[in-house]
């Protein structure tokens, strides 16, 4: 994002033009994310794809297609967005422990990689006639010391097949299999968990002679104090990946977590005996993750009333105690009716912001750089009410 004083014309100037609550990316921080992964694997045989379920808007999706990256999908709706911003079906890699039949009916000649979670699931598509490339999704049991809700690499996991199970599924040959894929979860700061991994699926995909692997997303960004070093990351995991003919990476939050921010403004300030609360136009139905994680996202004050810091509670106008956008936070008072901003929000915000309490879905915003000056455009528009009620018969 540009400098704090531009930040701040900026900002003002597209809450004026498309209101509050909305999103704000960054095209050029999203551009300098893809050339930082092409860095890393620059001397490796990389297909990188978008995990489109971080963020699904289909001018997102474009700028990574138009950078060379495919698509990681987990639903037919994820399909959907891929194909308003014209991803090559071939370039669309297929997730999910519980693809429908249905569904696999549906995409099982469009996508061009599966990632194969179960047995029971191998058992679907061996009856298929599908043109996708299968990859078996392994569970290597390993913890990636994140948020228990998106560590997905336990033994106790819902995720992947036990390694214990491989040998039995292989040898049914009833599909052609073209190598191993592992996630372990998402936001994982540490580079440990992914070369345990890792350097144990690649040993498994070198016992049964595969030369392609997915090596699935999860690098942790910065949201307060600790993210995952690339630089590690570069020296530790890459020489493992060295031989293979080809590398499958999905990336979400790191492509894109933190270019994004969230507009709010400011309805009240309730100061209360034991509190101050500031209630903004948008919470826990905008943004999920400080509600459902406890996560943590820096706030800005636009316009302070004073530069004295207070221990404040940020908070939506949902009615429930856990819509918090930032809990007990050191901050200057805003002004009513100016605007905060939530930092690194740009994914998992938009895509799993919601209806409760009946609130229309946010707009997005694209920030880019031309001739010099910072320009923005809308990329998707407010929800409208009657939009939220269209399914009613
Ligand atoms: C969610 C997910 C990703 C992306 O994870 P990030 O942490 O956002 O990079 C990649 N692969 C699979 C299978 C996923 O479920």
């Amino acid at each position: 994002m540009p400098s704090t004083l531009l930040e701040k014309e900026l900002i003002e100037a597209i809450a004026k033009t498309y209101g509050t609550p909305v999103y704000v990316y960054s095209r050029e921080e999203i551009l300098k994310r893809i050339s930082t992964v092409k860095d890393v694997f620059s001397s490796v045989n990389l297909f990188p794809t978008f995990a489109c379920k971080a963020n699904n808007n289909p001018r997102i999706i474009e700028m990574f297609k138009d950078n060379g990256f495919g698509a990681d999908i987990v639903s037919i709706g994820e399909y959907h967005a891929c194909k308003l911003a014209d991803v090559d079906d071939k370039k669309i890699v297929w997730n999910g422990n519980g693809k429908t039949r249905k569904e696999i009916e549906i995409l099982s000649k469009k996508v061009g990689y599966v990632n194969i979670d179960s047995e029971e699931e191998y058992e679907i598509w061996s009856e298929i006639d599908s043109s996708a490339e299968f990859f078996l999704r392994v569970n290597p049991d390993v913890d990636a010391k994140t948020h228990p809700h998106i560590s997905t690499g336990l033994k106790k996991s819902k995720f992947g097949i036990q390694t214990d199970e491989i040998d039995r599924i292989l040898s049914k040959k009833r599909l052609n299999i073209s190598g191993f894929h592992v996630h372990i979860g998402s936001q994982i700061t540490d580079v440990e968990p992914f070369e345990e991994a890792i350097s144990k699926v690649v040993d498994l995909s070198k016992k049964y002679g595969f030369s392609k692997i997915n090596i699935g997303g999860g690098w942790g960004i910065k949201y307060k104090d600790k993210e995952l070093d690339i630089l590690e990351y570069k020296e530790r995991i890459v020489p493992y990946l060295k031989d293979f003919k080809m590398v499958i990476l999905e990336l979400g939050r790191y492509m894109i977590a933190p270019a994004g921010l969230l507009v709010l403004k400011v309805e009240y300030v309730k100061k209360t005996r034991h509190k101050t609360f500031v209630v903004l136009d948008g919470g826990m139905n905008v943004l999920m993750r400080p509600a459902m994680y406890n996560a943590y996202h820096e706030v800005n004050v636009l316009d302070p009333e004073s530069s004295e810091k207070y221990i404040i509670d940020v908070v939506g106008p949902l009615c429930e105690s856990g819509d918090i956008i930032a809990f007990e936070r050191n901050l200057e008072i805003p002004k009513v009716g100016s605007y905060v901003i939530v930092r690194d929000v740009g994914a998992y915000g938009y895509s799993m912001s919601n209806n409760y309490n009946s609130m229309p879905r946010p707009a997005e915003v694209i920030v880019y750089e031309e001739n010099g000056k910072y320009d923005f455009r809308l990329i998707r528009r407010r929800e409208e009410i009657e939009e939220m009620f269209k399914t009613i018969v």
